[in-house]
């Protein structure tokens, strides 16, 4: 059997090598690593993709949710709700522009925003929503749009981990993730799925000003040469990133469904175990799997942790600690009685290796070893 990788990137690139190989060759030849024409054409094939008027390419997924909040003009002070069950990229952005994180529970069975929690953290000074699409599925994005309209608010999707999943509204239209709130942002990190070879990220919007903006803030502010007209910062994404990322785009729809694939074999395998719990696919949204995430019923989480890493069957947990009991992030004001989902999740997920490259036999030999760990 092939060593399990819990993200294999050698075996992805191995497939796509002469073509990734050839595109950075003709960058270096070329000599434009910023702002270039790949950069250029790729923010268009994405826009494409995601049928959304614009993509302002920037350095990672964290700056991306930043120049947002930046661009929607959120001023100190200014409440912005998020979940408190994700990475602490989207909480840490809040803080560092002096806003006012709020965070909120999530449901159990998608992870995702919890609708009730979010109606009770509004007060007037909430300015904005931050939903986030935890693992590849779409939040309640109905729900969060309505709540958001109700109460005049921006709506910012964090779609790091769900580029190319697909929202479905009650009238069946459809619309890809991270273009149904006021901006979406995302991570080309390595690990997501549509990743680069270093950090990338980007934002998508169909609001012309908006774009106008953000494009002005990722840009040290300046429309002209040396003339800046907002306070922006160095966010670019670069020549070698993007056409790395030219290569891939037509690919993902297919790594999506190489990963819904094998989240298939994992749920058909464990649906004989009641101390395991296989995630769910909310009927408004895909999923695309960026991971793939147990709950635990009874079975030492932490055992199984170890046991499997001693079998040689990477596995994380996402995530071990909800962000209001983070040091950087406590506030008075959080109550343990308002994240009872989130603490139960962090002692009872865990997230198994996930990629486009698990082969039937790997697949065989994780699940059998999982089944007979909490079996015995
Ligand atoms: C990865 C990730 C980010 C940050 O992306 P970077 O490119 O690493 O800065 C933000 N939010 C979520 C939910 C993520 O998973």
């Amino acid at each position: 059997m092939t060593p399990i990788q819990m993200v294999d990137l050698k075996g992805q690139y191995q497939k796509i090598k002469n073509q990734i190989d050839s595109s950075i060759q003709e960058v270096l030849n070329a000599a434009a690593f910023i702002n270039g024409p790949e950069v250029k054409n790729f923010q268009k094939e994405l826009e494409e993709y995601l049928n959304v008027k614009h993509v302002i390419p920037c350095a990672n997924g964290t700056d991306a949710l930043q120049i947002a909040m930046m661009g929607l003009g959120l001023q100190q002070g200014d409440e912005v709700i998020t979940v408190d069950f994700t990475f602490a990229a989207t909480v840490e952005v809040i803080a560092l522009l002096k806003l006012t994180p709020v965070l909120v529970d999530v449901e159990a069975d998608t992870f995702n925003m919890d609708i009730e929690a979010l109606k009770k953290a509004i007060t007037p000074k909430t300015k904005a929503i931050v939903p986030v699409h935890l693992f590849g599925q779409c939040a309640n994005m109905e729900a969060v749009l309505e709540v958001a309209k109700e109460h005049n608010l921006y709506v910012i999707e964090d779609t790091a981990q769900a580029i190319g999943a697909d929202y479905t509204f009650a009238d069946k239209t459809t619309k890809k993730a991270g273009t149904i709130g006021n901006v979406g942002t995302t991570s080309f990190f390595p690990s997501k799925n549509l990743g680069c070879y270093g950090d990338g990220g980007a934002i998508f919007t169909n609001d012309d000003a908006l774009a106008h903006t953000l494009r002005g803030i990722v840009n040290h502010g300046m429309y002209k040469r040396y003339y800046h007209d907002v306070i922006g910062v160095n966010s670019r994404l670069d020549s070698i990133q993007a056409t790395v990322l030219r290569a891939k785009l037509p690919h993902l729809d297919a790594y999506c469904d190489a990963r819904r694939k094998a989240a298939q074999y994992y749920n058909n395998a464990f649906a004989t175990s009641d101390k395991i719990i296989t995630p769910i696919t909310s009927n408004y949204t895909t999923h695309v799997f960026h991971q793939y995430t147990l709950r635990l019923i009874g079975v030492d989480r932490d055992a199984l942790h170890k046991h499997l890493l001693d079998s040689g069957i990477p596995n994380a947990i996402y995530y071990p600690v909800p962000l209001h009991s983070q040091k950087a992030y406590a506030d008075d004001r959080y109550k343990e009685d308002d994240f009872k989902v989130t603490n139960a999740l962090v002692t009872s997920v865990i997230s198994l290796p996930m990629h486009t490259e698990l082969d039937e036999e790997q697949l065989q030999f994780i699940t059998n070893t999982i089944l007979n760990f909490v079996n015995k």
